[in-house]
């Protein structure tokens, strides 16, 4: 079956995680950063992660995308149990399901805006015509059909976390990890790009989870939880 014609928005629960520790051996020094974290993404929230710098909070957005294992501790991406599965599922499950954005963009500086939001379609060998129109349509819906042909080097930095979040989005994932997103645009620029992430979860049933120092930013979601010492309170 065509992934793409599969668009029918996700429902219920898109991540769960239980009991969750991590602890880094850092030398002779043992960093407990996660002391039982439990967390729930449903379809189609906006869900903000706040906490102090170092207090974990791009650990934990690791253990929910499956880039990092706990130590103890479960996560369930669409009912699955990440680590009951071998990598290659893990990573298929992960690019069915979730895009990720970061606080610098990560895209290919060798390529236009299209094709670097085209790329996790390319990925998935999708044919070219259709790929190119995905990705358009998704650099429309951004605000950003007139910087197709564009590099990154050639757009500003609020424009390149838009194409960053165009292409978390073209394969439709049920659910966006964000972490500081909008951490390195001036303020102005952080409130739009904030904004177009909360309308975008609105339009398009996705669930979207930011990691954000950000109180102001993260107020404007529909859910706040905050980490710290380790655990999150709500
Ligand atoms: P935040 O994103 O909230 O700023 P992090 O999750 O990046 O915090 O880091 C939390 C703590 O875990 C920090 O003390 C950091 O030094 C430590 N840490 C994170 N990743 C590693 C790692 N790979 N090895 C050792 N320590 C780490
Ligand atoms: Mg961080």
């Amino acid at each position: 079956m065509n992934e793409m014609q599969q668009q029918a928005p996700h429902t219920g629960l898109v991540i769960d995680a239980h009991g969750l520790t991590k602890r880094f051996h850092d030398g002779t020094l043992d960093v407990e950063v996660l002391r039982g974290v439990d967390l729930e993404v449903h379809a189609g929230e906006t869900l903000a992660i706040v906490g102090a710098s170092g207090s974990g909070k791009s650990t934990l957005l690791h253990l929910l995308g499956g880039l990092d294992a706990p130590t103890s501790g479960s996560v369930r991406l669409m009912g699955q149990e990440l680590s009951k599965l071998d990598p290659a599922a893990q990573g298929r499950l992960r690019n069915r399901y979730l895009g990720f954005v970061y606080q610098f963009h990560h895209l290919l500086p060798e390529f236009s805006a299209l094709d670097n939001v085209g790329m996790p379609l390319r990925i998935r060998r999708l044919p070219v015509e259709e790929m190119n129109q995905a990705a358009a349509e998704m650099l429309a819906a951004v605000g950003l059909e007139h910087r197709m042909k564009h590099r990154p080097a050639e757009l500003s930095g609020g424009e390149r976390q838009r194409v960053a979040i165009a292409r978390a989005l073209v394969a439709h994932p049920a659910c966006v990890l964000a972490d500081e997103p909008t951490g390195n645009l001036d303020r102005g620029t952080a409130d739009g790009v904030f904004q177009l992430m909360l309308q975008l979860a609105r339009d398009r049933g996705t669930a979207f989870v930011m990691v954000t120092h950000d109180e102001q930013l993260a107020a404007r979601c529909g859910r706040m939880v905050r980490l710290t010492s380790g655990k999150l309170d709500a």
